[in-house]
């Protein structure tokens, strides 16, 4: 479709940003909806976030996402936040409202929790949910995990301390967070019914993550939010035990909605034929 002068405009602010693979996702949609718009790629080095952020609506554009590293920065340039948002301590999208301030909030959230509900899995919540790793995006799952009817997680890092900090951080989300020792992960799977790594272990060109799931419970559902490659050795372990699994491009393809309808007006489909697309970059 060709751009008229109405365009709608959006983009992704990341330092780098060529990486980023929004831009082809949003362009597929905005295609497939014949859409007079554009997402565009937006290389923001770190100091000048600020002025790029106060520009959006001077220049007409409709928003942004925030990749790496603004998702943790941005809080401080926009005008308001999403409260579970301020409780992760990261935004990933950012709207300009009618009167031209700028409303953050954190999709990957919706993205990991939606991703989770697309399989239809039955996930038993009465069990822990074991989440391994405790970087920015473990945050943002143990937020969704309330969602998804969880009471409880277990969580295991390399390094505790981030973990603990991750707990006493999430406090308001009124989960029960259990930090353990990295080297308790695999007696932990036990007892879980969903098992997700958020590390960046298993990712191509980093060691897999070793993870005993012999004692799984036979309804557990285990995810991995690496997607490069898209079967982790996580995945191929959990599938080889025969249990149920998803893989972690639904997230990035979730997470992407909510900023696509407010910018563009249209609650765009993860499909098959999306997947396909994105993965083919
Ligand atoms: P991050 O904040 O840098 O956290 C990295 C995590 O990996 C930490 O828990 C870190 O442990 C752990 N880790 C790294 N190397 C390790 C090793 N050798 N042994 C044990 N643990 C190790 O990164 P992030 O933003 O949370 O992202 C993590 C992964 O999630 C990345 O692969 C990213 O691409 C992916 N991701 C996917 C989506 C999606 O939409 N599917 C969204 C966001 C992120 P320490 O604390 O001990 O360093």
């Amino acid at each position: 479709m060709m751009l008229s002068g109405k365009a709608k405009l959006a983009g992704v602010m990341g330092w780098p940003v060529s990486h980023s693979r929004s831009p082809r996702l949003h362009g597929y949609w905005l295609a497939q909806y014949g859409i007079d718009g554009a997402y565009v790629p937006l290389a923001v080095a770190p100091e000048n976030l600020k002025d790029a952020l106060a520009a959006l609506p001077k220049i007409g554009f409709r928003g942004c996402n925030l990749t790496i590293p603004h998702k943790e920065a941005a809080l401080d340039y926009v005008n308001t936040i999403d409260e579970t948002a301020r409780v992760v301590g990261a935004i990933n999208t950012v709207v300009v409202d009618d009167a031209g301030a700028l409303r953050g909030s954190n999709t990957d959230i919706e993205g990991f929790a939606q991703n989770i509900r697309s399989t239809g899995h039955m996930l038993d919540a009465s069990h822990p949910a074991l989440v391994i790793g405790a970087g920015g995006a473990a945050r943002a799952v143990i937020a969704a995990l309330k969602s998804l009817g969880f009471t409880r997680a277990a969580i295991v890092n390399r390094t505790p301390e981030r973990a603990k900090a991750l707990a006493k951080d999430l406090a308001p989300l009124a989960l029960t967070l259990d930090v353990h020792a990295w080297d308790r992960r695999s007696d932990l799977v036990k007892d879980a019914s969903l098992v997700v790594n958020t590390t960046s272990l298993g990712m191509n060109g980093a060691p897999p993550l070793a993870l005993d799931l012999a004692a799984a419970r036979d309804d557990a559902l285990v995810t991995d939010i690496v997607y490069a490659p898209l079967e982790t050795p996580l995945l191929q372990a959990a599938r080889a035990r025969g249990l149920a699994c998803v893989d972690g491009l639904g997230m990035l393809l979730h997470q992407a909605r909510p900023g696509f309808r407010a910018w563009f007006g249209v609650d765009p489909e993860v499909t098959p034929a999306l997947r396909a697309h994105v993965l083919k970059d």
